[in-house]
Formats: C-alpha cells, structure tokens, sequence
C-alpha cells in the first residue's frame, strides 16, 4: 500500500532510512510519497527518490516555514526546477495554519499565493494543502486562485464536519492521518467515515502523529499507515484490503505514480 504523505527527510526517521524503507515493505507498504516543507527539504527528498525507486518527493514551502523563504524569486527557481523532475509528483505541501501565532498570516499568505501561481505553470502536478484551523481562509484563496479544485488534497484532515463538507463542496481530495485513530478525536473518525470513497486518502505524516494501538512508539514511520487504514476501514464496515485497494486506486490516479 502506498503512505501518500510522509517526512522521511525528517532527522529521526532521514539517519536510518534504510531500515524505515525495509520494515515499511515487510509491512506490505510498498511506495511513499516524502513531501517537501522548504526548498532545503525537497531536494533532500528527491534525493531520496534517486536511492529508493518505491520513494517520489514534491516540493513546496510549509507556512510554518513561510517567514523564512521570503524571496520569491528564490522559491519559484527551486519549484520550477524540481517540477520539472519526473520523480516529483506534487506541489506542497502549502497551506496556512493559524494554530500558532507564527509566522504572521500575512507571510503564510504569501507564500501559499506565489505557490499557487506556480501551480499555473506546473499544470501537470497535484497540490498538497495543510490546512490547520484556517478552512475558510484557504478555501478563499484557493477559489481566488482558479485552479481546479480536483488538483488540490486537504491532507492531515482535523477539522469539524462542517468544513469537510465546505471542502468536499469545493471538489478537493482529503487525507486521514493518525489522529483518526485517536480515543479523543472521534469527530475526526466520523469525518473519515462519511466520505466518499472517491475523494478519501491515507498517510502517516511520519514521523508525527503514531496511530494507534502504536501511538506511543516515536517516531512514526510509513509501516504504521496500515493501521490508519485498518481503522477506517472498519468505521465503514469495510473490509481493510478493500478499502486498501479504494485508497491506493485514489492515490495512484491522483499523484500518478505508476507513469513516473
Ligand atoms: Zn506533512
């Protein structure tokens, strides 16, 4: 099965990738998509790709790290040049986040608008949106942008059911990490449940968030994206090879990785 979003560039997981890789494959998790936060971190990942042929990468700048990639002259070299790698299947992920004070909306703006104008150009690539505690502000932006709603996934989903339908009315994809599978975040299980089976996605945004019953294993890694998928798959009454399959189909036609 495929973890659409993780961070294997991240040190506790980057020092010891050799054997992340291995123990995810012995847990039948046979491709990962290692998404870029900077401009640094997406050409560490596609670093990755050229080691590991079951890796691709994307490239974007995560709003927590807007304030320090103020130079967009400088961003849009580094997008347009690793959009253009066959390995790069992606654009983010970008996004806003107003659960800290920093960096200042403004600059989360910014970074996330200039992105958005480089996806005009980079038609080719889907767009990955971290958004916490900021749907409408994206949502926004994003309609601002004209871009085709179906290019964007809402990844690490933890909003009320209300957004999801905004999100799901304004035609994107959403993905379901481990927090799904938290005791205190049910709304969010019942979020994953609702969805349609076209539009639903599953990752482990390693080495954060540890679903259970491993959540107090640190860090987490791909191999535990099994355990997402276990759980909603039993939320929906569904069996966890089919709705493995479900997920996996959504993905492969949404970042495409089979032709790259
Ligand atoms: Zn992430």
């Amino acid at each position: 099965m495929i973890d659409t979003h993780c961070h294997l560039t991240y040190e506790p997981l980057l020092g010891r990738v050799e054997d992340v890789v291995a123990q995810a494959k012995r847990a039948g998790v046979d491709r990962m998509i290692s998404v870029g936060t900077s401009p640094d971190d997406a050409r560490l990942a596609l670093g990755l790709t050229r080691r590991f042929d079951n890796i691709w990468s994307t490239v974007g700048v995560h709003p927590h790290y807007s304030d320090k990639w103020l130079d967009r002259g400088a961003v849009d070299a580094v997008i347009d040049e690793l959009a253009a790698e066959p390995r790069v299947v992606a654009l983010g992920e970008m996004g806003l986040d107003r659960h800290y004070p920093d960096p200042p909306m403004e600059v989360q703006c910014r970074a996330l608008s200039w992105q958005l104008e480089a996806a005009h150009r980079h038609a080719q690539l889907p767009i990955i949106i971290h958004n916490r505690e900021a749907t409408d502000e994206t949502l926004a932006i994003l309609r601002d942008s004209g871009l085709a709603p179906s290019r964007f996934v809402f990844h690490c989903f933890t909003g009320r059911l209300d957004e999801l339908e905004a999100i799901l009315a304004f035609g994107a994809m959403v993905s379901f990490t481990g927090i799904t599978t938290f005791p205190s975040a049910t709304y969010i299980a019942d979020a994953a449940a609702r969805m349609p089976l076209d539009r639903i996605m599953i990752e482990t945004d390693s080495p954060y968030l540890t679903p259970e019953p491993h959540r107090k294993v640190r860090p987490n890694e791909p191999k535990y994206v099994a355990d997402v998928a276990a759980f909603i798959a039993r939320r929906r009454d569904m069996a966890p090879a089919d709705f493995v399959a479900t997920v996996d189909a959504n993905a492969d036609r949404f970042f495409r990785l089979q032709s790259r």
